[in-house]
């Protein structure tokens, strides 16, 4: 470079303008300091039946602050109160910036670990801070976490009935609106293998309810599938949803019986407390095998993602902590060729499916994403839902999650007491036992 060049380079540097020059001195010296000011728990029934539990954190900066998930539709006053009572008091001074080691210290803080209640804290308060730092870096999360590695994100659709006949129809209303993968039940979970309410021979005095007998489940459904395939062909990507009814060698068999209609995957065909059948599974079939819905822990996956028992993790990712714990275990997931399948549910809330959305994007480990709609009372109270079009999920594109909570709003919506204590409905069998849900 000559001297001329050079004096032409310094009055160059002289006319950039002053918000660059902040831009540049901000990329070298990093952001300025940020404390975590307040934690509002918001818990509304979204004007319907939802219990849903949203985190917002409030930070030093005027205006900037982040709302995650923590919902959990079986036990939402416990986290209420844990967020109220022990998180929030723990999280106040705190710099929202270490989101990882904020992570650590609420995982830690209980002593005990591995709790639902706490796992569905932390995963409020991380997603929350993933949205404050989307918002500082005026990036959405995914952008964060290595960006777009597709365009939009899949999602399989729920079709079903009470016949074959009816499954068919529904499977194709989930066709005709885009969908590639359906997801196929035939009634409710365990349908196809109840007796009827007043069949069969009970105990004295037993109440006359459906009753779930693993023999029949696992003569009718893959029938069902047979009849399916003969009518759809082998074109959709088809699923089914087993909801651990199933025991040991009976699940096996189920899996094999399968086999010819090529399932894209057949989901908790056991209970999480009978996971070492999955081997023997892979020892008669290759069905693949999508695991976990009810895990909370994302490290009760390690063993089966490393030694390849399974192709699909299920972990609702508000249940196992949220998008820090999600990222790490799509990442293990990718080093031993499993894949994502992160569940949602009808309990399900937008923030939770937006968080699952960031990492799907961002992940080369991604399966299929589980769809959920969202009725207009949830979408005005919340804008920047995800929306679903033509099978394909999308975010609003805006910094951090994209999503917002009108407090107003939710405020008109509160959650409703739980007074049979919100359980998860139970199946039983003929002589009255519990059937794994
Ligand atoms: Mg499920």
């Amino acid at each position: 470079m000559n001297r001329r060049d050079l004096a032409k380079g310094l009055l160059a540097a002289s006319a950039i303008p002053a918000a660059a020059q902040e831009r540049a001195a901000r990329r070298t010296t990093g952001l300025p300091p940020l404390k975590i000011t307040d934690v509002k728990v918001i818990a509304t029934s979204g004007g319907r039946n939802y219990r849903w539990v949203f985190v917002k954190i409030m930070t030093s900066e005027p205006g900037l602050y982040g709302i995650g998930s923590a919902s959990n539709h079986f036990n939402s006053h416990s986290i209420v109160a844990a967020l109220e009572k022990h998180a929030k008091p723990f999280l106040i001074g705190k710099d929202p910036d270490r989101i990882e080691d904020i992570w650590q210290s609420v995982f830690l803080r209980t002593y005990w670990r591995n709790g639902p209640v706490n796992n569905n804290v932390l995963s409020g308060v991380d997603m929350a801070l993933w949205d404050i730092k989307g918002k500082r870096a005026d990036m959405p999360v995914y952008e964060l976490l290595g960006g777009k590695v597709r365009d939009a994100v899949p999602c399989y659709d729920h079709a079903g009935g009470p016949t074959p006949e009816a499954c068919v129809e529904s499977a194709y209303k989930s066709l005709e609106k885009g969908f590639r993968h359906v997801r196929i039940q035939l009634g409710n979970y365990g349908g196809g293998g109840f007796i009827p309410a007043g069949q069969g021979e009970r105990p004295e005095g037993a109440p006359s309810r459906p009753a779930f007998d693993e023999d029949v489940y696992v003569d009718a459904v893959p029938k069902l599938f047979e009849y399916v395939r003969a009518k759809l062909g082998f074109a959709p990507k088809l699923c089914h949803d087993v909801h651990s009814h199933l025991s040991g060698i009976n699940a096996v068999e189920f899996c094999r019986r399968v086999q010819p209609y090529q399932m894209f995957f057949i989901e908790d065909v056991l209970s999480p407390e009978q996971l070492a059948w999955y081997k023997q599974i892979r020892k008669v079939t290759t069905t693949p095998q999508a695991v976990g819905e009810v895990f909370s822990h994302p490290l009760e996956y390690v063993p089966l993602i490393v030694e390849r028992d399974v192709d699909f993790i299920r972990c609702r990712v508000s249940a196992i902590g949220g998008i820090t714990p999600a990222r790490k275990a799509a990442t293990l997931c990718e080093a031993f060729g499993v894949r994502t399948a992160f569940q949602e549910g009808g309990d399900n809330d937008p923030v939770n499916q937006l968080a699952a959305y960031h990492v799907d994007i961002s992940t080369p480990a991604f399966g299929i994403q589980e769809e959920n709609a969202f009725p207009e009372s949830a979408r005005e109270m919340m804008p920047g839902c995800a929306e679903i079009r033509r099978g394909y999920l999308y975010g609003s594109g805006k910094p951090g999650l994209g999503i917002d909570i009108d407090e107003t709003q939710a405020a008109k919506y509160p959650l409703r007491e739980a007074r049979d204590g919100a359980p998860y409905s139970l199946d039983r069998t003929m002589d009255g036992a519990l059937t794994k849900p």
